[in-house]
């Protein structure tokens, strides 16, 4: 077999002598190769015609890694060669890993490359991933397009709604300030979650104008409750930020001009920012600085699950952490969790941090986090995500009942 000749070497590097064949037409084709020194050239099977040359650096035999099937044309060492062996499952094992659009498009693009110089393999389907459910991985794809594009659609029809969730003090038990949740009603699909669709925005960069008008949204609602109760202590919103919008240049002046066309102070509005963020300290450092001193309020989100020392807290100015609600949900069977709020909520007293805990479901827990110091509780013990006029209600009764 000609794909087996030349001289061995360890490892991945073969050599073949100048008129050294280097594969036929025909020959199953198992591996590409990167020409590493030499010149290799392409030639047809039967009147050896040179269809082209190739040099350092360049690929040869790639289609044979994409699927399955026998070598089209003859390759020979024009040249004394030096070639690198790349194995088909080199490849497969990323293209596994990768995006299922990615997927999509390259096994598109591979029949349409196919028809082109041989019809009756494409016609058959070429199927790189065949055997390991290539049409699955497709639909993926497929229904992954279609959701980017019905995202877009409803981005652009102002189809995507805002739910807000009351964060209530624990020692006066008023609410406090609400967090901005988004909702997206699809046509077919129903209510999707944020935790689906955000992802999905995040990777379009959809998340940038979406988080623009989330935003917005988000502050004509603090402006109405300022409307509303205009006697009471201002309140604040959470609203989340991706670390994707933090990163656009121009993200920073849009939302003070929002806060400022609603004339709202930044300290009012809590940017909650996930603490996988913190992975890279010195960029975090980089993109947080400016927001703060802007005057906004910073929140670490789901605090406990990522990376972040606590003294990273201090150096960045996050006013609030979020203990995450795993460890609210977690805190009566896990010692640990038990333990890790307890160490929270101390050293975050002592470093002057207000702390929320998320989550909460029943009596109990509320009772032993206020216990522990936590100075703000969210949870459906207290509220589910409302619409404005729900939550608008919500005070009403609340702070009505708080007075009795
Ligand atoms: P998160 O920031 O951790 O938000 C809290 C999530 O917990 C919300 O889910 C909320 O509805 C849910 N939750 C509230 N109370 C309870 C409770 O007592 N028990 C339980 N089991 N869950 C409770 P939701 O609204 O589905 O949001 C999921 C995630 O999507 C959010 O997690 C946040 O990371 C992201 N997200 C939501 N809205 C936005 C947004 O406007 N922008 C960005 N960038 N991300 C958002
Ligand atoms: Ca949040
Ligand atoms: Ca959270």
């Amino acid at each position: 077999m000609s794909d087996s000749k030349g001289s061995q070497h360890p490892e991945n590097i073969r050599r073949f002598q100048a008129g050294e064949v280097i594969f036929r037409a025909g020959d199953p084709g198992h591996c590409a190769y990167l020409i590493q020194a030499g010149r290799v050239r392409i030639q047809t099977p039967d009147d050896h015609k040179p269809v082209a040359f190739l040099g350092r650096g360049e690929l040869l035999g790639d289609m044979a890694i994409l699927d399955d099937s026998p070598r089209l044309l003859t390759a020979v060492a024009d040249t004394d060669c030096t070639l690198m062996v790349i194995q088909r499952n080199q490849f497969l094992s990323r293209l596994k890993q990768a995006d299922p659009v990615i997927r999509t498009l390259v096994e598109v693009l591979l029949n349409r490359l196919r028809k082109q110089v041989q019809p009756e393999i494409a016609v058959a389907g070429s199927g790189f991933l065949q055997g390991e459910s290539t049409g699955l991985h497709a639909l993926e794809g497929l229904e992954k397009i279609q959701m980017e594009a019905d995202l877009l659609q409803a981005l652009e029809a102002d189809g995507i709604e805002m739910a807000f969730q009351p964060l209530v003090n624990l020692k006066t038990h008023q609410v406090a300030g609400f967090e901005a949740l988004c909702r997206w009603h699809h046509d077919s699909l129903g209510a999707i979650s944020p935790g689906e669709f955000i992802a999905l925005a995040e990777e379009t960069d959809l998340i940038v104008p979406l988080g623009i008008r989330i935003f917005k949204k988000a502050c004509a609602f603090l402006r109405q409750l300022d409307e509303a109760f205009s006697e009471q202590a201002a309140f604040f919103m959470s609203i989340n930020v991706s670390p994707r919008q933090l990163a656009e240049p121009d993200f920073i002046q849009k939302i003070r001009q929002i806060t400022r066309d609603n004339a709202l102070s930044p300290r009012r509005i809590k940017l909650e920012i996930t603490e996988t963020l913190m992975m890279d300290y010195h960029q975090a450092r980089q993109l947080l600085q400016p927001l703060h001193a802007m005057g906004f309020t910073l929140s670490l989100d789901d605090f406990g699950t990522g990376y972040s020392g606590l003294q990273h807290l201090i150096e960045l100015d996050f006013k609030t952490l979020k203990i995450d609600q795993g460890f609210v949900a977690s805190m009566f069977e896990n010692e640990r969790s038990l333990a890790l709020i307890n160490i929270i909520t101390d050293m975050a007293a002592n470093m002057d941090i207000e702390v929320v805990a998320e989550g909460i479901e029943d009596q109990q827990q509320k009772k032993v986090l206020q216990a522990l110091g936590v100075d703000y509780g969210q949870g459906y013990l207290f509220s589910p995500p409302l619409s404005a006029e729900a939550a608008l209600d919500y005070v009403r009764r609340t702070q009505a009942g708080v007075k009795k």
